[in-house]
């Protein structure tokens, strides 16, 4: 198997088969970020426990399949991260997304690295990074 073939298994794994999707209970902190070029949406749900970690993060969405993964991905990756680790892996897989950092993602992605190849069609680099821009907005703008 081509690694190009893994990774369009993974993407579609996860955008039939969502982990970490549907809402949180009450309290928790919500976002919702859109992609009008492609039609995806994704609503985040997050709550930080007393150490400043994430204790969940959920999503609810829709969209292509890019976009859902990418979300699904994401929950995964960073549950358990405290808000300053979230933050540099955000940052990270953006740079590396929009080709900011021409140096390929780093191996500790993971399944991640499945998103890697999007940044050859930058149109679908603000699908890949929805749900990321919206998580960057939950942990910079609230502290609770
Ligand atoms: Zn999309």
């Amino acid at each position: 198997m081509h690694l190009e073939e893994l990774y369009q298994t993974v993407i579609l794994d996860h955008a039939k088969r969502p982990r970490n999707y549907g809402p949180l209970p009450e309290p928790c902190q919500k976002v919702q970020g859109d992609n009008p070029l492609c039609g995806d949406e994704v609503t985040l749900h997050l709550k930080m426990n007393g150490e400043d970690r994430i204790e969940a993060l959920k999503f609810e969405g829709q969209g292509c399949a890019i976009s859902q993964a990418s979300a699904s991905l994401m929950t995964v990756k960073l549950k358990g991260k405290s808000r300053q680790e979230a933050l540099q892996l955000l940052d990270t897989f953006h740079s590396h997304l929009t080709g900011e950092n021409p140096a390929p993602l780093p191996e500790s992605y993971g399944d991640l690295l499945a998103l890697a190849g999007v940044k050859q069609f930058p149109q679908r680099v603000k699908c890949a990074t929805l749900s990321w821009n919206a998580l960057r907005t939950l942990l910079t703008e609230t502290k609770d």
